[in-house]
């Protein structure tokens, strides 16, 4: 049997594609990129924005025909776990066989074994409590140009930004055992535990993974101890540095910079998200931060790390959003003066307080400031030579 796994979204839907991939090859699957000649096709989705929703159903609609007789189709991932995206599978999209969320990927071989013994289809939802599971398989894609591995430390979310889907998708925060991603980020280190697939040559073999992440929804709020964490994995003997995402800037703190600073193998670089520079979308955005704060951790942590690179993520027209409002997060893009931005327009969801607010701001309005802000980041990133 083949299977075809694409992955769209995050980088925690990449990490999660691995270890999906992992199951597959233990289940006795073989991979294969060309989905035409695959018995079975897995979806790793995203549901931050309506668009990336809309777009995979669109895609969907394509598997309706063409490809093996008798192909199954999974969907999972964020889009998954949303009632309304089960409710159309239910009625709609009668090509998928299976569906489950995020917070159960563990349950991946029960639920795709039962497929293939019963058939019929199977709607999942998923518990947003799932107990994290250790050892699960995981095969990566190494990039060879890139050469970068994820480590998922933790899952979930229990912030609540009103926003965002992504506590409802992928449901509370749990974190691992800091002695399973200390084994697991020793083994990207020794090039001995984890098989890693090669793209190129279409096997497995030890490549040597040196930018390794570790990877949650705010990495900050990691159990028992993040910095701790994080000294113990950039302390380890070996060629490599390690990198981490997401860390939610009301969390971040002195300890965190002096432990980047101080460990050998741990990047100058930190993607702080800051959404907004007004104090006031801050505030409705829910992000337990004021502009102020947000810069002086700035200001702080590029006083410890020596050669610091920030990255961002910025969203306009959040509802409220005034043309002053959005003239203080560009003020505060000269300020900061990031690297790299991820930029977003606000989409509402469904199920998140700020989704039942009016959108105040047009369409025309969003695309236009949305334009402004990359004019001004381009700027930024050319002056500073990237
Ligand atoms: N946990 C991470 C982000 C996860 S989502 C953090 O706290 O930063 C990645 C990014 O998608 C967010 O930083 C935000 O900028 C964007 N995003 C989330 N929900 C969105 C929405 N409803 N509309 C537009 N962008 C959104
Ligand atoms: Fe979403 Fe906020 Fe959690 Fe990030 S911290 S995943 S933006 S709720």
């Amino acid at each position: 049997m083949v299977a075809h796994l694409a992955v769209y979204g995050c980088q925690q839907n990449q990490a999660d594609g691995d270890r999906l991939r992992g199951f597959l090859l233990e289940m006795g699957y073989a991979l294969t990129d060309d989905r035409g000649e695959a018995d079975l096709v897995v979806l790793v989705t995203c549901a931050v924005r309506k668009h990336a929703e809309t777009k995979l159903l669109g895609h969907l609609g394509t598997y309706l025909h063409g490809g093996k007789p008798g192909r199954k189709v999974v969907l999972c991932g964020c889009m998954a776990q949303r009632e309304e995206i089960r409710e159309l599978l239910r009625k709609r999209y009668k090509q998928v066989s299976l569906s489950f969320g995020p917070a159960d990927l563990g349950r991946f071989p029960i639920y795709l074994r039962r497929l293939e013994a019963e058939g019929g289809r199977h709607i999942i939802t998923s518990p947003d409590t799932a107990p994290i599971e250790e050892g699960l398989p995981v095969a990566r894609v190494i990039d060879p140009e890139l050469n970068r591995a994820n480590v998922t430390i933790m899952t979930g979310c229990d912030n609540f930004c009103s926003y965002c889907v992504v506590p409802y998708v992928r449901g509370r925060e749990r974190s691992r055992a800091p002695e399973a991603v200390l084994a697991e980020v020793r083994g990207l280190v020794e090039e001995t535990e984890t098989p890693e697939y090669d793209t190129q040559n279409r096997t497995f073999t030890a490549d040597r993974t040196r930018e390794i992440w570790l990877l949650g929804q705010n990495v900050n709020s990691y159990k028992p101890d993040f910095p701790d964490l994080l000294r113990a994995c950039g302390s380890l003997d070996g060629d490599f540095s390690i990198r981490f995402m997401t860390s939610h800037p009301r969390d971040a703190g002195t300890r965190l910079f002096e432990v980047m600073a101080r460990t050998p193998h741990i990047a100058p670089f930190l993607h702080l998200p800051v959404q907004s520079g007004s104090g006031a979308v801050l505030k409705a955005m829910n992000r337990g931060y004021t502009r102020t704060e947000y810069l002086e951790k700035i200001r702080a942590a590029k006083a410890v790390i020596p050669g610091l690179t920030l990255t961002s993520d910025v969203m306009v027209g959040f509802p409220g959003e005034t043309e002053q409002d959005f003239m203080d997060t560009l003020s505060l893009l000269e300020e900061v003066r990031f690297a790299k931005l991820f930029t977003f327009q606000y989409s509402p969801r469904a199920g998140t307080p700020a989704g039942e607010w009016p959108q105040t701001v047009s369409q025309g309005e969003m695309k236009e400031r949305f334009l402004r802000l990359l004019e001004v980041q381009k700027r930024i990133e050319e002056e500073s030579g990237g």
